[in-house]
């Protein structure tokens, strides 16, 4: 096993709160240091997985004795129930649940159920959804949907047993996961998406494969660049295979067109599958990919994190976040915690997919700059 120790939960420090100015109004539409206005909330119900991805959670360093987080300091579901309110009154519309493996999380159903029945200040119910590694999905479809759930992302890495047995690296069979997107589609649940991280060397036989098991069938798969996130999975920049080379070599086999991007802050770009007349035939579905390494996509990036324990991070690069859990756990009121949150959304600087070019190479690593796991703050 290797030497390498990362203590990442003992090396967490919050970053100080930004003053509070109780005479701007708090409206649903805040704007942070470069105009981006806040739209997009994750939310990690827990940093443990059943999963041991290597690009994620690589087993030498998420072992049997890996400090994980103890149970009291988890954010409740009314703690997350309250934090998410506030920040829907400051301009979230979208939640997404994530993790560590979120269907871990017990009696999460019952968080979904509370998060469905948020309102935004127009009194629209939030669009409300979940990525998942679906490997309790065939189980828990029913009454995630029951829930109030409306959609879900699963990530899944390859149809081929023997190479997503080897990404999981917990020896996970792929029949179970598909099963787990049929039971979601049988369910109710809509707009289901999966996510595959490309690793060049890996899975990048997988592409073709893929696209083709899920094309006509209402199911959107999206192609991710491996990511530079956290300290722990040797990320080497000859392993990402690029968007572009991806859309390559879906083309050599399907005719595609491109898509207008289906919202502000979209992070994939859509591709529709054709048909004789080089139409998009919407009944074939489409394909995405998220470019998350060769175009930054920072300009309107409007996302914050909450994590397993309150810190919020506003990117996904960060190495700190701001503690609210000591604010939510404290005496302060709802309006002052939504001033809070406004006070910090607006001192928001981050933009780092579109420094990376210019940071050092070991600036992943450095004790300076520690950057948070995905498993932590999700994806
Ligand atoms: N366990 C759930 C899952 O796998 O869907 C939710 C949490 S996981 C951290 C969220 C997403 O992050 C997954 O789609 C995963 O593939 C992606 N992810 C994790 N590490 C990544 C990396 N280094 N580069 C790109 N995507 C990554
Ligand atoms: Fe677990 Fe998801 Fe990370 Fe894989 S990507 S190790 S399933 S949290
Ligand atoms: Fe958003 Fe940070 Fe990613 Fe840029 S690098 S798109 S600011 S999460």
């Amino acid at each position: 096993m290797s030497e390498r120790i990362i203590p990442v939960v003992a090396e967490r420090h919050s970053l100080p709160l930004p003053p509070v100015n109780s005479s701007l109004a708090l409206t649903p539409a805040q704007p942070d240091g470069h105009g981006r206005l806040l739209r997009d909330l994750r939310i990690s119900v827990t940093d443990r997985c059943n999963f041991r991805c290597s690009y994620c959670m690589p087993k030498e360093v998420f072992h049997k004795d890996y400090p994980y987080l103890p149970h009291g300091d988890l954010l409740s579901f009314e703690e997350i129930t309250r934090t998410a309110q506030a920040f829907v009154a400051l301009g979230v519309r979208k939640i997404r649940l994530t993790g560590g493996e979120p269907l871990l999380r017990k009696n999460i159903e019952v968080l979904i159920a509370q998060l469905a029945a948020l309102r935004t200040p127009e009194g629209v119910p939030l669009d409300l959804t979940l990525t998942t590694n679906g490997s309790l999905l065939a189980r828990k479809a029913g009454a995630l949907k029951e829930a109030g759930l409306q959609r879900i992302t699963v990530s899944l890495d390859g149809l081929d047993d023997a190479v997503f047995r080897q990404m999981n690296d917990v020896d996970f069979p792929v029949a179970e996961v598909l099963s787990g997107i049929e039971a979601a589609q049988a369910a109710g649940l809509t707009g289901i998406k999966v996510n595959m991280v490309v690793k060049r060397g890996t899975n990048e036989d997988q592409i073709v494969p893929m696209a083709r098991h899920f094309k006509g069938t209402g199911v959107t798969l999206r192609f991710i660049e491996y990511m530079d996130v956290g300290a722990t999975n040797g990320w080497r920049m000859d392993e990402v295979l690029p968007s572009a080379q991806v859309i390559e070599r879906l083309r050599a086999e399907f005719p595609l067109v491109a898509l207008a991007s289906s919202a502000p802050g979209e992070t994939a770009q859509r591709w529709g599958y054709a048909d004789a007349q080089g139409a998009w035939d919407a009944s074939q579905g489409e394909v995405g990919v998220i470019s998350s390494v060769t175009q930054a996509f920072c300009g309107d990036c409007n996302r914050a994190r909450l994590s397993t324990e309150g810190q919020l991070y506003l990117c996904l690069f960060a190495s700190q976040g701001y503690d609210l859990r000591s604010l939510i756990r404290g005496s302060l009121s709802d309006t002052e915690l939504r001033q809070q949150i406004a006070a910090i959304w607006r001192a928001r600087q981050d933009r780092y997919s579109e420094l990376r070019s210019q940071l050092p190479p070991d600036s992943a690593t450095s004790p300076a700059r520690k950057r948070v796991e995905m498993s932590y703050i999700g994806g």
